[in-house]
């Protein structure tokens, strides 16, 4: 009787990408579906073999995905938004990507975040809910597993409690109501999947219910409990395993008692609670006790002592047989391998974990909790070895920025003067007109600019090159600017690939990966960087581009700065200390490079903090706590000025209402919040809630190549005027335009700015 192994997911992208390249060049095509078939299901086995190599006991099969999970599972219950037709058999890969990406005559389906995490799923529609089984993927990758490598594998499915709950009808995520009412539709196709499953001879399912950790009480657990009730019915012979992740479990006893034969836990982003309900309440003994144990979202060498310390208090609650091992979360939102980390620091990669090395992680901690550690004493002592060498190096005791850190508590973080005061100080100085006009920060990042920058990095042009070509880029955009009519001036952005990559270059502490792609969305991945050891300011960062900027316009250019906790949110950040300790030596560290930019005689500071509400822990609960932190280091970020230096900032696409009272703390003079995509809500919020300071709603969207008329901007920005007073408005798009063309940015801003010279006319005629 031992304890096994067992994985939620493997990443999709490929060590080398190739996910990412079959995807793309069947887009483009360069390949044929055949083709495409061929490359996918090679890159499919291949992964597999590697779970197989690692030595892991239940591997879990279709958890591969051709763009997303979620899109999967709407083609294969046909729950295919009636604008892209109906359909009655498997779908093409054509008709798959039109969900995805749209097409000349259909929208896209809206895209949106997964959980707290910075993966995007496809949100299902169901406006004209229509369900029918088209296929049935589960089966056909438990088969060719089974056949081509002889893996008994466990299918992954999004459970249909959760499928429903991610979705959305006529614009709002189902309620309760409208899961009981759709739910006897869906039903019927889970249960002829598990029905076929079972005669394939499967022995466990993965039904993955991750919307379980946002339920409060016992009766939300009731629909899960019919659900599954159904699929028990339906296939007596097959175990389920009910994945939870991402967070505890409130309602835990009621949870414990559904009808599945394991229980999958998040035993490392559950502020250790899921452990106190195991030790409190115990678990029922004829259930399997999955649990996650090693950080599916994060990329730290696991400590193996802790980790066997806390495998033994669960032994304590389980028996062997009833306990499993595994990663918390499925490993899709970590990087393959740090072994393509070929020019890193020895002693950084030694605290570094990949999805390779976390399965070598989770079948030594097996062995271990089966034979003791000493069966692996080796693998323990080079462990220690590795977390103490880097807990222990320069990087993680730079004594400057831990004494900054402890003094943070004698000080006080405020601007000299109270908002009335300083805005009128800022509006003397800087003698903007009514309804100032203004852009998010970048501008589109054309071919030649990133042409330009990858020749730069592979040294084929020189640094007084590159930086020529910067500074001619922000020249002619500042004419551009100065051109359209714009009242506060921007650089561009041009010298940055990425706002929270660029600050990482240029503050201690951070490690840049090679390979440590992971998918954000479809066959986009992104590499965020790592924040490993002290964050410390050594050089300023963006202030010689600000400054240049100034140089050329006799209007006020804004300095441009990413905010700490969405560096944090948008990075992986090291686990040995808190995230909030991270944040405060960020904090610390922009200070003074807003400092700088004042010195330098920049008027106008705005510090982004886009992440700030995709980050939010997912239990309402938690969240106070999370956006005291983000205020506190917005305040130490943005306090060190005079009453006479305007501050800003710039959120995306925040639901106003729930966090007002955060936007407002964060007492920036100005706030530019993305609106279109919330279709006026936030406007709207306006009615019932007073906000005492400046505000830019975006006037149009910018992400969309389409250039809106002026009539439609016009008609956006009297919309907002009629809740907020004309003197504290600002006009601007919704966000960055550096993904935007050029032409298609000239047009639309053109329009913005014949619009607002509208509204000023309309306001300056008396009124009859
Ligand atoms: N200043 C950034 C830009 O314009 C803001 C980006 C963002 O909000 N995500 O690109
Ligand atoms: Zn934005």
């Amino acid at each position: 009787m031992t304890v096994i192994s067992s994985n939620l997911g493997y990443p999709r992208l490929g060590e080398k990408r190739e996910w990412k390249k079959t995807l793309e060049h069947y887009w483009a095509g360069k390949i044929d579906e055949p083709e495409f078939h061929a490359e996918t299901k090679a890159l499919r086995l291949a992964n597999l073999k590697k779970e197989q190599a690692a030595g892991l006991d239940l591997i879990p099969v279709a958890d591969n995905s051709d763009y997303d999970h979620v899109l999967d599972t709407i083609a294969a219950f046909g729950i295919v938004p009636e604008r892209y037709g109906r359909f009655h058999k498997r779908l093409t890969l054509d008709e798959y990507y039109a969900i995805a990406r749209g097409t000349k005559d259909a929208v896209a389906s809206e895209m949106t975040k997964w959980f707290n995490i910075n993966y995007h799923y496809i949100v299902p529609e169901y406006d004209q809910p229509h369900f029918e089984l088209l296929d049935n993927r589960w089966l056909r990758f438990y088969k060719e597993a089974k056949t081509e490598l002889g893996i008994d594998g466990k299918p992954v499915i999004l459970g249909p409690i959760s499928l429903l709950k991610l979705g959305k009808r006529n614009g709002d995520y189902l309620d309760a109501a409208a899961v009981d009412e759709l739910l006897p539709q869906l039903l019927p196709l889970y249960k002829q999947v598990f029905t076929e499953l079972a005669q394939a001879g499967v022995k466990w399912v993965q039904v993955d219910e991750p919307t379980l950790v946002k339920v409060a009480t016992d009766a939300e657990v009731k629909p899960y409990e019919a659900a599954l009730n159904a699929l028990r019915q339906a296939a007596p012979s097959i175990n389920i395993e009910l994945q939870t992740y991402f967070d505890s479990i409130d309602p835990y006893k009621a949870a414990t008692k559904l009808p599945v034969q394991a229980i999958g836990l998040d035993f490392v982003h559950d502020n250790g609670e899921n452990l106190q309900h195991v030790l409190n309440d115990g678990f029922p003994s004829d259930k399997v006790l999955a649990a996650g144990i090693i950080d599916g979202h994060n990329i730290w060498t696991s400590n193996f002592a802790d980790k066997l310390a806390l495998i033994k208090r669960l032994q304590g609650v389980v028996d062997n047989d009833h306990l499993w091992l595994q990663p918390a979360n499925s490993l899709l939102h970590v990087p393959i391998t740090t072994k393509n980390e070929t020019k890193i620091d020895p002693v950084l990669l030694g605290g570094l974990a990949f999805a390779d090395e976390k399965l070598h992680e989770l079948t030594v901690l097996t062995k271990a909790a089966n034979e003791g550690q000493q069966a692996v004493s080796e693998e323990f002592t080079k462990n220690a070895a590795a977390l103490k060498a880097l807990n222990e190096s320069e990087h993680r005791n730079n004594a400057e920025v831990r004494a900054a850190e402890a003094n943070l508590a004698n000080e006080t973080f405020e601007r000299h003067s109270a908002f009335p005061t300083r805005i009128a100080l800022q509006h003397k100085k800087l003698q903007l007109p009514l309804l100032p006009t203004t852009s998010i920060g970048s501008f589109p990042q054309s071919k030649l600019v990133r042409s330009k920058r990858a020749a730069w990095r592979k040294g084929n042009i020189t640094d007084a090159e590159y930086e020529d070509f910067i500074k001619s880029e922000i020249k002619r955009w500042i004419g551009i600017q100065e051109d359209l009519g714009l009242d506060v001036l921007v650089h561009g952005e041009f010298e940055r690939t990425d706002m929270v990559e660029y600050f990482g270059q240029k503050l201690t502490g951070f490690y840049a990966t090679q390979n440590g792609w992971v998918q954000s969305y479809g066959s986009r991945g992104v590499r965020p960087p790592v924040i490993f050891g002290d964050v410390a300011y050594t050089k300023p960062i963006t202030v010689k581009e600000s400054v240049y900027a100034q140089s050329l316009t006799d209007k006020p250019v804004k300095g441009m700065l990413t905010a700490p906790l969405t560096i944090i949110n948008w990075s992986f950040v090291r686990d040995d200390i808190s995230k909030a300790q991270v944040q405060k030596q960020i904090s610390l560290a922009l200070r003074q490079e807003v400092i700088n930019l004042e010195k330098a005689g920049i008027k106008i500071i705005q510090v982004d903090e886009p992440a700030l509400r995709e980050g939010l822990p997912l239990k309402k609960r938690n969240w106070k706590p999370y956006l005291d932190e983000a205020v506190y280091s917005f305040k130490i970020t943005t306090t060190g000025v005079r009453d006479d230096t305007q501050i800003h900032t710039h959120m995306c696409y925040s639901d106003f209402e729930d966090i007002i009272d955060t936007i407002s703390a964060l007492d920036a003079d100005v706030i530019s919040i993305e609106t279109s995509r919330s279709h006026g809500e936030i406007i709207s919020s306006f009615e019932k809630t007073h906000y005492d300071k400046e505000i830019g709603l975006g006037v149009y969207d910018i992400h969309s190549p389409r250039v809106p008329s002026v009539e439609e901007i016009q008609a956006n920005i009297e919309r907002a005027l009629r809740v907020i007073d004309v003197h504290q408005f600002w006009i601007n798009p919704d966000c960055g335009l550096k993904t935007r063309q050029e032409p298609e940015t000239l047009a639309a801003l053109k329009n913005m700015i014949a619009a607002r010279d509208n509204v000023r006319a309309s306001l300056a005629e008396p009124t009859k």
